[in-house]
């Protein structure tokens, strides 16, 4: 059954590092075997002040000035996914945010190769999915 009025949605990002690395398709069909929908794909490169707003709960963080930059380096994919949970089945696909800490088959452990090149974005809760889905495809919230 798949009625998309009902079916919790999730923000992802396939980040530059996997794009440049030629991933992109592998995530994608690593995500549709695992049960997601994708109601919206939208391949671009994102200006600093994209990464800068979309970061924005990060940007007291050390790591932000080289997050905006790694996020701004080249082409990235944004996607919506829909399934039931979502938003924490998206994230246990993804792995932790290290790659070297990151479960066996997860995308960080199979595409990403260090806590800033971790291949891959997920919201964190369904709050903020709705606040990172609004900002590009605001017609989806
Ligand atoms: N990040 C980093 N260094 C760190 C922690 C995070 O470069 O020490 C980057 C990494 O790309 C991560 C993003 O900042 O995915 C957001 O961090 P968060 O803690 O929200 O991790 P996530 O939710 O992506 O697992
Ligand atoms: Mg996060």
């Amino acid at each position: 059954m798949h009625n998309l009025e009902v079916l919790e949605q999730t923000f992802a990002i396939i980040k530059p590092d996997a794009v440049k690395d030629g991933h992109t398709e592998a995530i994608i069909d690593l995500i549709e075997q695992s049960g997601f929908d994708i109601l919206a794909e939208e391949h671009c490169t994102w200006t600093r002040e994209q990464a800068e707003e979309f970061y924005d709960i990060h940007r007291n963080r050390p790591f932000f000035g080289e997050l905006v930059e790694f996020m701004i380096s080249g082409p990235i994919v944004l996607l919506v996914l829909a399934k039931e949970n979502a938003v924490v089945d998206w994230r246990n696909l993804m792995g932790a945010t290290n790659p070297a800490e990151a479960a066996k088959g997860t995308v960080r452990q199979l595409f990403g190769t260090s806590i800033g090149n971790n291949a891959t974005h997920g919201s964190d809760s369904i709050e903020n999915a709705n606040r990172e889905i609004g900002l590009f495809f605001p017609e989806l919230v």
